[in-house]
């Protein structure tokens, strides 16, 4: 061999190996190993007959070597496998390999293997850093979602019990939980509100009367706090403080027996506790109102009284930001017949549930109020006609989907709209309508539904003129005069 014969052989491997190619004669002991290997302190020793795998972390190794074997036999056109290779400090990296027999035996038995190794470590931590990013994202997800179920309940219910049921079972959706209480801290004692499904009052006393240093520790720090005990069937617990405004409202007791609050569990059970101290101070102040009687017993909103006495300065608000604002004005059909049909006390229950639907329907911040019988008005703040008709329309649809208890048939209702034009929309300054004015408008638009069928939403701002002059129903004089309704059972004050 000459000299420069020489050179070319050995550049030619070196340059080779530093690009990740190896060689191999299978039968013989020439050949050379790529740099990736070289790297992590294996030589072309260690690569030849069986002593790589050794090199192979333990779980990689079954599957490089069957991937190996199946080339060799002859049943894949080259060998390709993605495995660790220990390096030499007992961590491993990552590498793609790749390669194909040269020359076999008449017989197929192969003589030499040249291949190529890739270390594609950060690769493989880039790939897993995304799998755990994209897993913390669905979690994330979820967990907005449960929130969000959270917000709806609480907004929705002014039951405190009910919802911290339903916040609990948000909370249990995200959270492994074995069971869970809350309690309410009023005139610095802790009543029993509600918890899972299996907590009674007497199992939240049992376990308060043993904890209560432990409740009492996070009612005046107003920071989690969680304990182990190792002698309880559910050893971990977490108390968690429900603060509104400032101050301690209550506490949230969590406990199961897997494992103990990580630092994510007690950060969302945190978040759900804030829907817990909204739901009780709701509560607090929903109870307040409804001992000055501002709530109407049967159906759970405004009375006509305490309706009013609001509705002006809402009124006058809208007028000076500007803002748009709609009345609705809702009756029942033929709400004498469902009472003679089923009985009074069926009626009674079907004003108790329109109540829950306009309550549920409507938003927090829209004004509900019951004005006599099966009669109730509501102002929309901040919505412009358009919405407000979509509104009125899920409304009615939602009554006429409802199955109504001790009801059998459907119960419909016919709903009067009137605006008042957004004035930043207008060329023209909006008339100036008092309270009084704008539920004339919709009670004109009422008159005009159940003139024209019943079941359906009509809005003044879109009925004709003549239409608009036709007339509106006397009961408005009876309402004007405060008297009840016919009925008699539940006119608010
Ligand atoms: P329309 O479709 O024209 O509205 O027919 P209606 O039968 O619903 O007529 P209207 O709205 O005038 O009837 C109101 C009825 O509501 C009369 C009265 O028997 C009943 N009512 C009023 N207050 C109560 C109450 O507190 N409980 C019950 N069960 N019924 C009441
Ligand atoms: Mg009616
Ligand atoms: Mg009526």
């Amino acid at each position: 061999m000459s000299t420069s014969e020489f050179e070319t052989v050995s550049l030619r491997k070196e340059v080779l190996s530093r690009l990740g190619v190896f060689y191999v004669d299978l039968m013989g002991r020439s050949g050379f190993a790529d740099s990736r290997w070289m790297h992590l302190g294996h030589s072309f020793e260690d690569m030849r007959e069986n002593r790589w795998l050794e090199r192979v972390h333990p779980l990689d190794r079954d599957h490089a070597r069957e991937a190996l074997l199946r080339h060799f036999r002859g049943e894949t056109p080259a060998f390709k496998c993605e495995f660790r290779v220990e390096d030499g400090d007992g961590e491993y990296r990552w590498f793609i390999s790749a390669g194909a027999v040269e020359r076999r035996e008449r017989n197929g038995t192969p003589l030499t293997f040249v291949g190529h190794n890739e270390d594609v470590t950060s690769l493989h931590n880039l790939r897993e850093e995304l799998q755990r990013a994209y897993r913390l994202a669905e979690e994330r997800a979820s967990e907005a979602e449960a929130l969000r179920g959270a917000g709806a309940v609480v907004v929705a219910s002014l039951d405190a019990p009910t919802a911290v049921r339903s916040v609990i079972e948000q909370l249990q959706s995200l959270v492994p939980l074995d069971t869970a209480m809350v309690c309410e801290l009023e005139d610095r004692e802790l009543r029993f509100v509600g918890g899972a499904s299996d907590v009674t009052e007497e199992s939240f006393r049992e376990f308060a009367r043993r904890r209560l240093k432990t409740f009492l520790k996070v009612v005046k720090s107003r920071l989690p706090e969680s304990a182990e005990e190792p002698d309880q069937p559910t050893r971990y617990k977490l108390y968690v403080p429900l603060v509104a405004r400032g101050a301690t409202v209550g506490v949230l007791a969590l406990a199961r027996a897997s494992a103990g609050f990580a630092k994510e569990d007690v950060r969302i059970a945190m978040s759900m506790a804030d829907y817990l101290s909204l739901a009780l101070s709701n509560a607090r102040l929903y109870s307040r109102m409804q001992q000055r009687a501002e709530i109407d017993q049967l159906s759970g909103v405004l009375t006509r009284r305490a309706f009013m006495e609001s509705a002006e300065q809402v009124m006058d608000h809208a007028f000076h930001t500007g803002k748009p604002l709609c009345c609705l004005i809702l009756d029942l059909d033929h709400f004498k017949s469902i009472n003679d049909t089923y009985g009074h006390p069926v009626g009674d229950q079907v004003i108790r549930t329109l109540g829950a639907i306009m309550r549920d329907s409507l938003r927090s911040t829209d004004m509900v109020g019951r004005f006599g019988g099966e009669e109730f008005c509501a102002l929309l703040i901040e919505t412009g006609l358009e919405k407000g008709r979509e509104v009125t329309e899920r409304l009615r649809l939602a009554i006429a989907a409802t199955d109504f208890p001790g009801v059998e048939r459907a119960v419909t209702a016919s709903i009067g709209i009137a605006s008042l034009a957004n004035a930043a929309d207008d060329e023209t300054a909006p008339e100036r309508l008092s309270i009084e004015q704008i539920i004339q408008r919709a009670d004109v638009a009422l008159y005009h539904a159940k003139e024209t069928g019943r079941d359906r939403a009509v809005a003044y701002d879109m009925m004709e003129a003549a239409d608009r002059t036709a007339g509106s129903r006397d009961s408005l004089e009876t309402k004007k005069s405060g008297q009840p309704g016919a009925g008699g059972g539940g006119e608010p004050a």
